[in-house]
């Protein structure tokens, strides 16, 4: 019983780590969904993958641009900009 417990509530901690993850990360609300049920499902699977995924640049941002991320709610954008596009707070 108690090792049933442990091996639903992990993964399911995990899940909701990665979900809001993925969120502040600006994913879909169906990318979030696929990732929260694929880490409490599958997590020794899903879990490197996500990781592997999330340090390669986000899909919006082309090669080779400079960018920097926002401080406040922790998504990258373009370099040079006053304010952040996603959240809207001053940088500078
Ligand atoms: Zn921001």
């Amino acid at each position: 019983m108690y090792f049933l417990l442990i091996g639903l509530i992990v993964p399911l901690l995990v899940a909701v780590w990665v979900a809001s993850d993925a969120k502040k990360r600006g994913y879909s609300s169906a990318a979030i969904t696929g990732w929260f049920a694929g880490v409490f499902l599958l997590l020794i699977v899903f879990l490197p993958l996500y990781l592997i995924l999330r340090s390669r640049r986000p899909y919006y941002l082309k090669k080779n641009e400079a960018t920097r991320l926002c401080p406040f709610c922790g998504k990258l954008f373009k370099e040079y900009v006053n304010f952040c596009p996603y959240c809207g707070k001053k940088l500078r």
